[in-house]
């Protein structure tokens, strides 16, 4: 019987009950996965579509704007390869300056004549000057160029100075194929420099490269590197910065090939310039924008880009905008041919979908009732496993009880064969010898009856049908009727039992068999409990309204944790059944429900090798 629930039965239903549960969760966080990766990508390429309109737009307004007088971009037209109008912001340099007036020497013949071919610089010099009024501007700012460079000639360095201030009222017009403005710039710092006036020096200078800094003058690359040079050396600590995006665009400018492509992405070393192009009346109109300046145009026309995303633009799979990196695993794309643009441009994942900022109000809600499901699944299965393992202790408690029964039932019924077997066979000599054997049988088969009776008792009980004969009894009477016939039984293993009763009348309303039972039960422990020490103890006494039983050994004792427990069926202290005391566990339980039935309380006061005391309470009756 005790080996038909399996020890290993428990432990296969738990990894049954772990398996499935485990399969159950990694479905759901499966399915979970699923919809938040669609989710996802169903929101990047929403915001993909929205980022390519953004960029549409910024594109047709940025060629709407290179139209308008001032565009924040620069702007150029170029006649053939060259450059004959600009727009926007300047660049430190250009491709070609625009065509120049052809320089015309005629009038300075006799000048050159007097100076070189005679060494007269006097004479040179009044030539000269009577060509500073009168003529064409290109002339007159010539004249004074060549004024300030021959003074310079006689050692008169404030009239030179001064030749130059005048040279720089002419600012953009061309003598040989530089401006003005920057020759008389060049010329003071010169004459500075002769004289030792490294403060006034210093001054000309910043003045210099913030001009060339800020483009004012039309540029050839090798004009502004060798005047940049030159104020360097003249400044080597300069106040103005050249501006990164204008050098970007000038270097951009230079890398044009003619005709240009209507869009196109030009990259330099400092970044990428797009470039776009119109012809209108045999004139190319080129625009051009830095690719970080489109970039803000574009995300200020897009607005919100949804978190976790992070947008690129490549070229022949080639980055001119944003991250390199750009796997097929975290992006989507849109290619030229479908969005007219000259960029593929790129949605990239940054975040991974499973980050709590990167998910959408729908997989938010999703992944919470994921959750939950998850949570009460395991939940669940907890709950049955526990039930099951609860449901097998007491399959097992109960197949004890069974072994306990039987093994309850040999003893007597073992001493009541071997007394029978020797009396019928005549071999017991003496009537003395005889007398005990007979006591003996008696008190075997009486324990037999009780252990019946009591089992009987226990089944009335549990099936709800133990009916009670309540009548005013006396306590003390009760007392010495169980404690007599309890005795003869305590006497075969040595225990006596001391009845202490109040001298007062104790009247309780109880059945009398069932309360003397209880008594019994308390008294059949004590006994069976205390080993060592041979007497157990009963009292009775008033207490306010109430009586009160005390069963006292000086036993093994219980343990505390186990105090609360042995008062349920089945239930049987360690102790016992280490010791392989006798008994099935039901005994405490019987008593408990009597004392309960008669309005009382059962209670325990025991310390482990001190021994125990079961107190019963009953309410009592008047006398
Ligand atoms: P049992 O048939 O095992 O005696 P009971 O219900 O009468 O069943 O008692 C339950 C358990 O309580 C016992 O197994 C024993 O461990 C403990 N117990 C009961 N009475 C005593 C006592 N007087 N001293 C020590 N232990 C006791």
């Amino acid at each position: 019987m005790h080996g038909f629930v399996h020890a290993a039965s428990p432990r296969r239903l738990f990894a049954w009950f772990l398996i499935t549960t485990s399969v159950g969760v990694a479905g759901l966080a499966w399915l979970m996965w699923l919809v938040v990766r669609d989710d996802a990508i169903e929101q990047r390429d929403r915001a993909l579509d929205g980022a390519v309109g953004a960029l549409q737009r910024t594109l047709a307004r940025i060629t709407e704007e290179s139209r308008s007088m001032t565009p924040t971009f620069t702007v150029l037209e170029f006649d053939q390869a060259l450059l004959v109008r600009r727009k926007g912001p300047t660049l430190p340099y250009y491709p070609s300056a625009p065509a120049a007036a052809v320089s015309d020497d005629a009038p300075f013949a006799a000048a050159d004549m007097a100076e070189f071919a005679k060494q007269n610089v006097r004479v040179a010099l009044t030539d000269v000057e009577s060509l500073t009024t009168g003529q064409a501007a290109n002339v007159r700012a010539e004249a004074w160029l060549r004024m300030a460079r021959l003074e310079r000639k006689l050692g008169r360095f404030d009239r030179a100075l001064s030749a130059y201030d005048a040279l720089s009222r002419f600012e953009d017009i061309e003598i040989g194929g530089l401006p003005a403005g920057l020759l008389a710039r060049q010329g003071r710092a010169l004459v500075l420099e002769q004289l030792g006036r490294e403060s006034d020096l210093a001054r000309e200078a910043d003045r210099l490269l913030a001009d060339l800094v800020a483009g004012k003058w039309v540029l050839t690359r090798q004009a502004y590197d060798f005047s940049m040079m030159q104020a360097l050396r003249w400044q080597p600590q300069p106040a103005a910065d050249v501006p990164r995006d204008r050098v970007m665009v000038a270097d951009a400018v230079a890398s044009l090939r003619f005709p240009p492509a209507a869009q196109a992405t030009l990259t330099t070393a400092s970044g990428c310039v797009f470039a776009f192009s119109t012809e209108t009346a045999g004139r190319t109109i080129v625009g051009l924008v830095p690719m970080t300046e489109l970039y803000a145009r574009w995300m200020s026309t897009l607005g919100k880009t949804p978190r976790g995303i992070a947008w690129t633009l490549t070229v022949d799979g080639r980055t001119v905008l944003g991250s390199p990196d750009v796997s097929s695993q975290t992006s989507a794309a849109r290619f030229p041919p479908e969005t007219q643009l000259p960029w593929t441009v790129h949605a990239v994942s940054t975040a991974s979908v499973f980050a709590p900022s990167a998910l959408t109000p729908r997989a938010r809600i999703l992944a919470s009732a994921a959750g939950l499901m998850s949570l009460m699944l395991v939940g669940g299965a907890w709950f049955i496993n526990r039930a099951v393992a609860r449901e097998l202790a007491a399959a097992r408690i109960q197949s004890d009880f069974v072994a306990a029964v039987s093994h309850e039932f040999r003893t007597p019924l073992t001493s009541i064969r071997q007394l029978s077997e020797l009396l019928a066979g005549g071999r017991v000599s003496t009537d003395e010898r005889r007398g005990q054997f007979y006591g003996a049988l008696l008190r075997e088969s009486d324990r037999l009856h009780r252990l019946i009776e009591g089992l009987l008792t226990f089944g009335r009980m549990e099936a709800g049908q133990q009916h009670y004969l309540f009548e005013p009894i006396d306590t003390t009477a009760v007392l010495r009727s169980v404690v007599s016939e309890f005795e003869p039984l305590a006497a075969a293993t040595g225990h006596c039992v001391e009845l202490h009763a109040a001298a007062s009348v104790l009247r309780v309303r109880a059945d009398w068999q069932s309360i003397g039972r209880v008594f019994w039960n308390l008294l059949d422990n004590a006994v069976k409990y205390s080993p060592e020490c041979k007497t157990v103890w009963i009292t009775a006494e008033a207490l306010d309204q109430n009586v009160l039983i005390r069963v006292r050994d000086e036993g093994v004792g219980i343990p505390r944790e186990e105090q609360a427990s042995i008062f349920q069926k089945f239930v049987r202290g360690t102790q016992a059944t280490r010791d392989g005391i006798a008994g099935t566990g039901v005994g405490l339980a019987m008593a408990a429900q009597i004392v309960s039935a008669h309005g009382g309380r059962l209670s325990v006061d025991s310390h482990p090798g001190g021994g125990s005391t079961f107190s019963v309470v009953l309410p009592g009756l008047k006398s």
